[in-house]
């Protein structure tokens, strides 16, 4: 391609000026039609240009998100989240009637977990599981196999919500109502890490053993059951063991048990 043509496609393309040796004629302008007619030529005289090979360009990797889990996953909450949940929770209808939810209590690194069955009265009032009579006998049996409420020992229920009748008196949860509450339960076993479980009165028992509810207690005491591969013993409820003194010995040989299941574990 000659200085001539090259100037006027530079001047084209809107790139100039075409630097010239000292002492060689500046080319003549080329008028508005010429430079049009020159470029036409020079493009037919051009020498055709092969299309460029397609050159394969591999994808780049997406990067791998995890995913995240869903707001409501239970199971992936950490214990501030888990409060909180439970604090809002509006799984059952138990929500509807209680003044607090009653969320656990104790050490959440402790080596001992006692289930109860949900709320009373007393309960709903203060948010602590086993406040009352019942919890004072439920400190005295901790007491008795060297544990401290908070200290190495967490109180949890099968619900967190107090059920009550239609007369306002407490009443054991439903099938129900116990199903919609047992994930936050799972997820306190799985935080804590206890090494031994105790379930106090029948329903925490056929809840967590996925027993009939009519199934009673004392054909469920003097065995080691297993819950999430944890050994889990089953005793009476503080509450009943005050309306029957008597027994109170068969309790005290539950905790034996669950002692020595707590040793050999
Ligand atoms: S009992 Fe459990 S599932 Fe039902 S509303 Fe209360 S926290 Fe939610």
């Amino acid at each position: 391609m000659n200085a001539g043509r090259s100037a006027v496609f530079l001047d084209e393309m809107g790139i100039g000026p075409l630097w010239r040796r000292r002492g060689m004629p500046l080319a003549e302008p080329a008028a508005p039609v010429a430079v049009a007619a020159a470029a036409a030529a020079a493009a037919a005289e051009a020498e055709p240009v092969p299309a460029p090979a397609t050159i394969a360009v591999a994808e780049p990797f997406a990067p791998v998100v995890p995913e995240a889990p869903p707001a409501d996953d239970v199971a992936g909450m950490d214990w501030m989240r888990l409060k909180s949940t439970v604090a809002g929770c509006v799984k059952c209808g138990l929500c509807n009637g209680r003044t607090k939810t009653v969320f656990g209590v104790g050490d959440e690194k402790a080596k001992w977990l006692f289930i109860g069955e949900g709320p009373g009265r007393n309960e709903d009032l203060s948010g602590e599981p086993f406040v009352g009579p019942a919890g004072k006998l439920l400190d005295n049996m901790l007491r008795a196999i060297g544990l401290k409420r908070g200290e190495n020992a967490y109180i949890a229920n099968i619900v967190k919500c107090r059920p009550t009748d239609d007369t306002g008196r407490d009443r054991p949860p439903t099938p129900e109502e116990a199903a919609a509450c047992l994930p936050y339960l799972q997820r306190q076993i799985a935080l804590i890490q206890p090494t031994v479980l105790v379930a106090l009165g029948k329903t925490a028992a056929v809840s967590l053993l996925e027993l009939g509810h009519d199934t009673p207690v004392s054909s469920l005491r003097g065995t080691v059951h297993r819950y999430a591969g944890l050994p889990l013993v089953v005793t009476y409820h503080p509450a009943y063991l005050l309306r029957n003194m008597a027994d109170k010995r068969k309790a005290w040989a539950d905790l034996c048990l669950a002692t020595s299941a707590y040793a050999s574990a």
